[in-house]
């Protein structure tokens, strides 16, 4: 079969880019060995954040590194035989993570930031999914003073960008939240910010809105690809499919194919994972509340209350450890009456990290008629669509609504 695009990958990421092609009249097939929307895009806390400006980065307060560094904090864990290989990445994130780089990050990943809501949404309603979504923000919520006065960077940087937030005391989060219970100091309702229901149904619709516009999704290995002439051909289960062009979506596995074009990125894979539980007497929750000193996040989901670690720093593919899950599940159960589990296992993600914490969105360098999208990290499936709406702008000729620059693949160099 012959196409104008091959996108390979199709988490959110993909999907998205694969739909933005397919309504700019383009002939697509999008390849993923699983199901769409079935890996990291499936079991995220399903926040569409507004307000994402300051990377996660490695904290300089000595305290709490020294707790990092211990592996006692529940927000971080790490395999210790995986701290050699990670070291040179997290000295790249402290690096990149100073005053001036978390300025840079903010300028760039605030591009994408103020399309990613509009963007989301004029999917879903073709799509269908409208109603998945909520408009009751998130709130970030404080234990200490101290915990409050370590987002001062991030408020700041809110006020600049002209992004809304509503500070509250635990009167006015009670008043939000009612049954939030009484252990907090104070919160930050984000109003612009928005959640969906159920990621995977929201992905999965979007990769049916695709092929509703006759765009094709076939299974088959990515790594299958290669160059015949000026061709890409890849092979899946309904045959070879060969493109002019192609874009890597892989997310967490795009270095597993780029290698083989001596393209290799700096990834790190910050590891989560998720449970679903109950709600104790009737109790509910409205909107999505991180626990910004526990480095967690609880959201309301069709399946139930969602619970999502924060990260783990380990192989990709070692087997699950969710200790911070165990850490978390007493923390949790004191801010919030949460009933029984309600998975059989806790499920395990990958998000994909580069160590500046901006995504790679744009043409592969030294690699004919690639194009790259991929290494969202904490927000890619915030990202999705404005990240697919843009490589389908470059790839059509169209001028991109965001300038590409900060995202170049060229910031890391080619091997
Ligand atoms: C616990 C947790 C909570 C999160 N919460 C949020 C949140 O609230 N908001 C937010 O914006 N982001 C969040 N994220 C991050 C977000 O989920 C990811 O950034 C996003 O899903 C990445 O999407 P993707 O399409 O790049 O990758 P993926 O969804 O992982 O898609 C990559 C695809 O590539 C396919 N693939 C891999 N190898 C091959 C191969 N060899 N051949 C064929 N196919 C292959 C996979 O099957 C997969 O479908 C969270 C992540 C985690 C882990």
């Amino acid at each position: 079969m012959t196409t104008d695009v091959i996108v390979l990958g199709a988490g959110m990421v993909g999907t998205s880019a694969a739909l933005q092609l397919a309504e700019r009249g383009r002939r697509v097939t999008l390849v993923d060995r699983r199901g769409i929307g079935e890996e990291t895009s499936f079991g995220n806390a399903g926040v569409i954040e507004r307000e994402g400006l300051v990377p996660v980065g490695i904290p300089r307060d000595l305290v709490r590194l020294f707790r990092y560094a211990l592996n006692l904090a529940p927000e971080v864990n790490y395999h210790p035989s995986f701290l050699p290989k990670i070291a040179p990445w997290l000295w790249r994130l402290f690096e990149a993570t100073d005053r001036a780089g978390i300025e840079a990050y903010a300028r760039a990943i605030d591009t994408l930031g103020r399309f990613a809501i509009p963007e989301h949404r004029r999917l879903a309603a073709t799509a269908g999914v409208s109603d998945q979504f909520r408009e009751t923000g998130w709130v970030r919520v404080y234990r200490t003073a101290s915990g409050l006065a370590r987002d001062a960077d991030l408020h700041e940087l809110a006020t600049r960008f002209g992004i809304e937030y509503r500070r509250l005391d635990p009167e006015a989060l009670r008043a939000l939240e009612p049954d939030l219970k009484p252990v907090l100091h104070a919160g930050v309702l984000w109003p612009e910010t928005q959640t969906v229901a159920w990621p995977e149904a929201v992905t999965k619709a979007y990769g049916e809105r695709f092929q509703a516009l006759g765009g094709t999704f076939a299974r088959g290995d990515a790594r299958s690809l290669r160059r015949v002439g000026e061709t890409w051909v890849v092979s899946t289960e309904a045959g070879e499919v060969a493109a002019p062009t192609v874009v890597v979506a892989l997310g967490p596995w795009s270095n597993d194919l780029l290698d083989r074009f001596r393209l290799s990125f700096p990834f790190a894979v910050k590891r989560g994972y998720h449970m679903h539980f109950g709600a104790l007497r009737g109790a509910r929750l409205s909107r999505p509340i991180v626990d910004v000193e526990r480095g967690y996040c609880l959201t309301p989901m069709a399946r139930g209350l969602r619970l999502t670690t924060g990260v783990e720093f380990a192989d990709r593919d070692a087997d699950p450890t969710p200790r911070q899950l165990e850490q978390l599940k007493p923390i949790a159960r004191g801010l919030f009456p949460l009933g029984a589990e309600l998975d059989p296992e806790p499920w395990l993600g990958r998000r994909p990290a580069l160590p500046d914490a901006l995504p790679i969105i744009g043409p592969a360098p030294g690699v004919p008629d690639m194009w790259l999208d991929f290494g969202h990290g904490h927000l890619g499936f915030t990202q999705g669509p404005i990240s697919g709406r843009l490589i389908a702008e470059a790839i059509t000729g169209e001028p991109t609504l965001v300038d590409l620059t900060p995202f170049r693949a060229e910031r890391f160099g080619r091997r």
